[in-house]
């Protein structure tokens, strides 16, 4: 087993994909605000460390850094790589011993860790992908490195960078790059509106990031259908608006530069959910670029089809560790005829959590309901999001739609039962225009929060979901522990689906503090797989929560996962160090 681990941390120290002497620059040099899409941001903070608690036990194997020390620095790396004999530039291990014990009790045994190519392949990779895409199709400028594998709105980033950015405009180049790639065993990471949150599209084994930026077309409109065929880079708000005349929308609503192919691959919701339900409700069918690149389609456009395994619930939520999507069939849903907004505040966040239970319980199809604690809603009233200055109290905003006389009656039962929990008076939006500008000040909650950081630091954003009942018990009891971290921090969420948030601002820097919100975090995280709840409801699992995945699901369920990506991607080129580790978390 020592000889094991030795192999082991030679494995995870390896960086000869990634390019240290540019990371150092990078994590020094505060750089201009980037002009992509959705993307900006103050790098100010780039010069903290980015390296995340939960690689404590599972260390990241880029976390080096710049005069950085620590186990797994340069210098450690190289002796342990000459010990188990390997080539400075080889990146893996190669012929480990068998151990008949371990295998027994692991699904995945050290055979299978990866071999990635050296630093010659990866250039040999590049140099193949520009001849045959041409020179704009790559890109290894320190910028889009650091955009692709960095995000100030992430809990979880590592030291490490992409090495390289790839832009296809079609599947078919897709596929020559997943071929390329697997040729010289480059790791490949999709990248679609970089909205994700707990390190989805993170680069802790260098390789190439996939940005699907140039694939953002509507390729076809069925209105009779009530179906669209989209490339991965169309975002589901200029979605939206395009198709606004037929009458149709998509209703699943994550963060608002989130784009379809990153919305399928974390299975993402929103707002909306507690209506029409989560991604996975309204893919029809994917085309997806395997490792290898062969290309594949999971169905044809029925609506509904059993014909042989959902592939399509296999790649949805996968956070691209199965393939890369290419092209997405959505359902789409007909806009109501009216819309109604109302806000309503209670004295505690328990009788609001509560009040939104029953409001669930009762039947009444509300089209959301969102909770936001006092700190949320001053938040709202600081930003000056809206117009109106709202009370700073813990508040249930409510979306109803339907018809006139539908929506009325859902709001008198709705009123009741808030009456019940000690609720306030009702607050309606008195126009289309004041629905959308709270709704969107609901939806860019976080980014408000950060604006209004007195000084530089990090955010810890991150989800839980649990059953309906057990709502108000987790939420009374974060918010509680919330409170006494003392820190800007606050509750808010999807709670119509049971799916809550806690957002904290904390210096990372600080290890007093960090450790403080680790532990409030890991309290809330625990509970809820207590209440038999998951440990994301809409997040995914990134780097930030395979610890809490382990414990939600078990060694076995997990070994299953790990079996799956075996069998699409045995090279473990897709993705890796996402949502389950190339090495079985049971041998550490
Ligand atoms: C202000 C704000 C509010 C948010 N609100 C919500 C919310 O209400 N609900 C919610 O669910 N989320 C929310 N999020 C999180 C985020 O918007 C979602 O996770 C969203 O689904 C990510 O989409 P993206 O295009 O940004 O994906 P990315 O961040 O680019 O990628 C997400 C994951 O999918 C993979 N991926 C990307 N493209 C592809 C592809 N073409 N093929 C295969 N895999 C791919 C990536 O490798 C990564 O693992 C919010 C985020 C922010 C910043």
């Amino acid at each position: 087993m020592a000889s094991n681990r030795a192999m082991l941390n030679a494995f995870m120290a390896r960086d000869f994909l990634s390019v240290p002497s540019k990371l150092g620059v990078l994590t020094r040099r505060p750089l201009r605000t980037s002009n992509l899409p959705g993307r900006s941001r103050s790098y100010a903070s780039t010069s903290k460390s980015k390296t995340n608690s939960n690689y404590r036990q599972n260390p990241n194997p880029g976390s080096y850094g710049p005069g950085k020390a620590g186990p797994w620095s340069m210098p450690r790396a190289l002796a342990l790589s000459a010990f188990t004999g390997f080539g400075t530039y080889f990146w893996g291990i190669k012929g480990t011993e068998r151990n008949p014990a371990l295998e027994a009790s692991t699904v995945h045994n050290l055979r299978d860790i990866p071999v990635y190519g050296s630093a010659k392949d990866m250039q040999n990779a590049i140099h193949e992908i520009r001849d045959l895409l041409g020179d704009d199709a790559i890109s290894t400028d320190d910028e889009d490195l650091l955009l692709h594998g960095y995000s100030e709105w992430s809990t979880t980033n590592v030291e490490r960078l992409p090495v390289a950015v790839v832009y296809p405009k079609n599947t078919q180049e897709v596929s020559v790059i997943a071929k390329t790639c697997h040729k010289y065993r480059v790791p490949m990471i999709p990248f679609s509106g970089g909205s994700s949150l707990e390190g989805n599209f993170s680069a802790p084994y260098g390789g190439m990031s996939v940005d699907f930026s140039n694939m953002d077309q509507i390729v076809a409109m069925h209105e009779d259908d009530m179906d669209v065929v989209v490339q991965p880079a169309v975002s589901w708000m200029s979605l939206n608006e395009s198709i606004q005349n037929t009458g149709l929308f998509f209703p699943v609503d994550p963060g608002p530069t989130a784009k379809i192919g990153g919305m399928v691959g974390t299975n993402c919701s929103g707002t909306n959910a507690v209506r029409y339900g989560t991604m996975k409700d309204w893919v029809i069918n994917l085309t997806v670029v395997l490792a290898d690149g062969t290309i594949i389609k999971t169905r044809k456009r029925p609506r509904k089809s059993s014909a042989g395994y959902n592939l399509n619930s296999l790649f949805i939520g996968s956070e691209g560790t199965l393939g890369l999507v290419t092209e997405i069939t959505l359902k789409l849903a007909v806009i109501p005829p009216e819309t109604s907004v109302a806000v309503v505040t209670f004295p505690s966040i328990r009788e609001a959590a509560a009040a939104a239970s029953k409001v669930i319980r009762s039947g009444v199809q509300v089209a959301a309901v969102e909770i936001m604690d006092e700190v949320q809603m001053m938040v709202i009233n600081k930003s000056k999001s809206t117009k109106k200055v709202w009370k700073e109290e813990p508040t249930l905003f409510f979306k109803f739609s339907g018809t006139q006389s539908g929506i009325q009656a859902d709001i008198d039962t709705v009123r009741a039962i808030a009456k019940d929990f000690n609720g306030g008076e009702f607050e309606f939006a008195r126009t289309i225009e004041e629905q959308k500008t709270l709704w969107s000040a609901r939806k860019e909650a976080l980014w408000s929060m950060l604006a209004l950081r007195e000084k530089s630091g990090d955010v810890w954003s991150t989800d839980v979901a649990v059953p309906l009942s057990r709502l108000a018990d987790i939420i009374e009891l974060s918010k509680k522990e919330l409170d006494d971290l003392g820190m800007f921090a606050s509750v808010l969420g999807h709670i119509g689906d049971g799916n809550f948030h806690e957002s904290i601002m904390y210096d990372k820097s600080n290890p007093k503090e960090r450790a403080a919100v680790e532990q409030c975090v890991h309290t809330m995280v625990d509970r809820a797989l207590e209440m038999e709840g998951t440990c994301t409801g809409e997040h995914g699992v990134g780097l930030g929560k395979k610890e809490y995945l382990l414990k939600e699901l078990g060694v076995d369920t997990i070994g299953v996962m790990r079996k799956v990506k075996l069998a699409l991607d045995p090279l473990w080129l897709l993705n890796p160090g996402k949502i389950v580790d190339v090495i079985s978390p049971e041998i550490h």
